[in-house]
């Protein structure tokens, strides 16, 4: 989600139509835009070492790995597949170590303010122990790196930190992100315009990401949000519910963002 989302999806949801398109607009040969066309909508973070964000949240480190990612994505023959949850796969799945994974560590940036930092500390404890609960994986929070939380923090696998007036309610990374690119970066509208769904919810999408895990809506052109084909299918059923779902990109998903059976189930087989 990393993204927008309800009426969080306010800001976000004129974002993504523009990004996704209507379900009228899914034609193959109308949905691959231009390397010019996407070089200018691709978003960029307005600081110092800052991400290039493709697909509302997801990052990526320079305007060469965009280059490859519109060369050998986008440009690339749309998948076929409408089999729930999707890994990120490149030529094998995106995960972590059978160790990795039993130990991420995070911190949580005390340039959140008391406030907010209150609400995060119990919000990244919510999402992690809701994908504790379902897979083989144990998030730890290292709160002791609180005070120095940054890309460069090496105490921890990655850092949480506040942003504000980004395009996404928040954004995260996948498990092949180098260390300066591993950050949950939560934007000041996630504590304000979330609509249906709470702070957790939005980490337990976010947190999906981190553990390897694609949008839903790509495993169908029919979703009006396709993205591309580098994933694979975990279950058999396409699952328009799932936390990695929009709910703009024809989701059933109306309330909070929440794991659903096929989540769990495919969660499971990646990591069991
Ligand atoms: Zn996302």
């Amino acid at each position: 989600m990393l993204k927008f989302r309800s009426v969080a999806m306010l800001a976000g949801v004129s974002m993504l139509g523009a990004a996704c398109g209507g379900p009228e607009t899914q034609q193959e040969s109308e949905v691959k835009p231009t390397w010019e066309e996407f070089q200018a909508n691709a978003y960029r973070e307005p600081w110092e070492g800052g991400k290039i964000i493709v697909n509302g949240d997801e990052a990526l480190e320079s305007e060469e790995e965009l280059a490859a990612y519109f060369k050998n994505v986008v440009q690339a023959e749309l998948g076929k597949s409408q089999d729930g949850l999707a890994v990120y796969y490149i030529g094998g799945d995106i995960k972590w170590s059978s160790t990795q994974k039993l130990n991420l560590t995070y911190c949580i940036s005390n340039n959140f303010g008391t406030t907010n930092k209150a609400k995060m500390v119990t919000a990244m404890a919510n999402a992690t122990a809701a994908w504790e609960a379902t897979a083989s994986v144990n998030f730890t929070y290292l709160s002791q790196y609180d005070a120095s939380c940054t890309a460069s923090q090496t105490g921890v696998l990655f850092d949480v930190r506040p942003v504000s007036g980004q395009s996404y309610v928040a954004r995260a990374f996948f498990p092949n992100s180098a260390r300066s690119g591993r950050n949950v970066l939560v934007d000041s509208s996630a504590f304000t315009s979330t609509g249906a769904w709470s702070l957790t919810g939005v980490l337990r999408h976010e947190l999906g990401h981190t553990l390897g895990f694609r949008h839903e809506h790509t495993r169908s052109t029919a979703s009006g949000c396709y993205e591309d084909n580098q994933w694979r299918a975990l279950t058999s059923t396409y699952d328009r519910a799932s936390v990695m779902h929009y709910p703009q990109c024809n989701g059933t998903q109306t309330g909070d963002l929440v794991l659903t059976s096929l989540d769990k189930q495919g969660a499971r087989s990646l990591y069991p």
